[in-house]
């Protein structure tokens, strides 16, 4: 599998798309109340993909997301995530979580325990890691995202963009082997925007499996195997990056893209 970029710009799948999905969802529905949320959600994500998911607010994209590590319960239909279906149980709720990192728009840090202690609280508690050796690898991973000068401050020390790569870093010493993004970079000043997203483009270097909400479209054409766009409940279409702001085929695409282009 090669790592180095295509002379485009763009970064090299690493997509396996003969392998069993890492993410697969089959003909999923949700309700909140009687609002319908997720209408018939089908996708299935290969190891080492990369998928952008987009469209309009209030389209469900977060909902899908929160779905697969089970923030969210969806009501009908599969979601297998790594070969585990999200069940009740909860001994499998356990292991996604070990094996699925996120990340929200809102950094969601513990404001009260330093960078370092942020980043080492779950693989100490959690993955029942050696404290020095959390320590360690929470070191790598902050030089990783580029602040381990950042280590013994607090997030409220932190600029926005600076707290969004602790929060990446803090999922990374999970060792996940899927990472969800929810707008990572819709709170953030514009000029933060361009460090976050770099290092979400060094990940998906590193061959990691992701699925990206974002409209950031500069990211999802440099990194994307697939854009997924939703509207109402609905995966109305799904393709190349190219395919979904190029040659849009639904009225619906259409209006999005005139919206945020
Ligand atoms: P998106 O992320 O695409 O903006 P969401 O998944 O957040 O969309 O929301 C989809 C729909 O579900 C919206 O109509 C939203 O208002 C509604 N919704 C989201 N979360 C809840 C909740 N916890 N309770 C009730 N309705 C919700
Ligand atoms: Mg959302």
């Amino acid at each position: 599998m090669s790592e180095t970029a295509p002379a485009d710009g763009t970064v090299a799948s690493a997509a396996r798309t003969d392998a069993p999905p890492a993410i697969l969802l089959d003909r999923v529905n949700k309700w909140f109340g009687t609002l319908h949320v997720l209408r018939d959600v089908s996708l299935a994500v290969a190891p080492g993909e990369r998928v952008v998911v987009c469209g309009p607010s209030g389209s469900g994209k977060s909902t899908m997301i929160r779905c697969i590590n089970r923030l969210e319960k969806h009501q009908e239909g599969r979601i297998v995530v790594d070969g585990i279906e999200l069940t009740d149980d909860l001994r499998a709720l356990d292991a996604i979580r070990r094996e699925v990192g996120m990340v929200f728009q809102s950094f969601n840090l513990f404001p009260h325990l330093t960078v370092l202690e942020n980043c080492t609280l779950a693989p100490i508690w959690v993955r029942r890691m050696p404290r020095k050796e959390a320590e360690e690898l929470a070191m790598e991973l902050l030089t990783r995202v580029r602040i381990p000068e950042q280590a013994h401050k607090y997030p409220g020390q932190l600029s926005g963009g600076q707290q969004q790569r602790v929060a990446i870093a803090r999922a990374l010493c999970m060792r996940p082997k899927i990472m969800l993004f929810d707008e990572p970079t819709s709170a953030l000043d514009p000029e933060m925007i361009k460090e976050v997203l770099d290092v979400m483009v060094e990940l998906a270097e590193t061959g990691m499996t992701m699925m990206v909400v974002t409209h950031e479209m500069g990211f999802a054409r440099q990194v994307a195997d697939r854009v997924v766009f939703m509207d109402r409940g609905e995966i109305v279409e799904v393709g190349t990056p190219a395919e979904i702001f190029n040659d849009p085929k639904t009225d619906r695409l259409k209006l999005f893209l005139s919206q945020i282009l």
